[in-house]
């Protein structure tokens, strides 16, 4: 499955304003938030569709809407939180599952706390929200999470990745589809994603 890195102007705008670390809380969130909506465009460029006969004021005529499955988007917390209300704004109808992992800071392995899933998960196709794709070991974990519930299909969108958590997250879920804004050089001692933007959850909801 492909990793697309979306090199589009306004995307490469607004996450400049997230890497700065004068950006306030404020704008951060906002822009989080447009990102998500801008990558959700290009996460679901392949969702399949079907014609439908409608008439329109003039004439009946066949037209094409996504057909089949339905969508569930399910925010990694916290920080997969921020994204949520960009990705509505285009998936209006789509349910909300909540995946609560939190991050040991020792072993960097996710820990997992909370769980909420549409009930209909194994009918819809997941899109999964972690705005920071850097080990990768939370989002293998969400991604066996909502499989093994039944997901139709798993895509993942994240603002920024590194090559380690594309490489950890590709080599066990091959089938999974990841969408991100940058791909960076890699992880620092601490796990974290440089250059980056720091700690999402953190610069999002101003807990440091
Ligand atoms: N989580 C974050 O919020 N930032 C990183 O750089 C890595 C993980």
């Amino acid at each position: 499955m492909p990793v697309t890195e979306v090199r589009h102007p306004l995307v490469l705008h607004k996450l400049s304003y997230l890497r700065d670390r004068d950006t306030p809380t404020v704008h951060f969130r906002k822009i989080v938030e447009e990102v998500a909506y801008l990558l959700t465009y290009e996460a679901t460029k392949d969702l399949p569709t079907e014609d439908v006969e409608i008439e329109t004021p003039l004439e009946v005529t066949p037209v094409p809407r996504i057909s089949g499955k339905k969508v569930a988007v399910c925010p990694i917390l916290r920080a997969g939180l921020g994204m949520l209300d960009g990705v509505l704004d285009l998936i209006s109808g789509a349910r909300v599952g909540f995946i609560g992992l939190y991050r040991d800071e020792a072993t960097l392995q996710p820990v997992e706390y909370y769980v909420k899933l549409p009930q209909d998960v194994a009918d819809r196709d997941v899109i999964l929200l972690d705005p920071m794709l850097a080990t990768g070991n939370s989002t293998a974990h969400a991604v066996k999470i909502v499989k093994e519930a039944g997901a139709a299909s798993v895509r993942l969108i994240a603002i920024i990745a590194a090559p380690e958590g594309i490489e950890r997250v590709t080599s066990e879920f091959p089938d999974v589809r990841i969408v991100v804004a940058a791909i960076d050089r890699g992880l620092n001692e601490r796990g974290y994603i440089v250059p980056g933007l720091g700690d999402a959850g953190d610069r999002l909801y101003g807990t440091k």
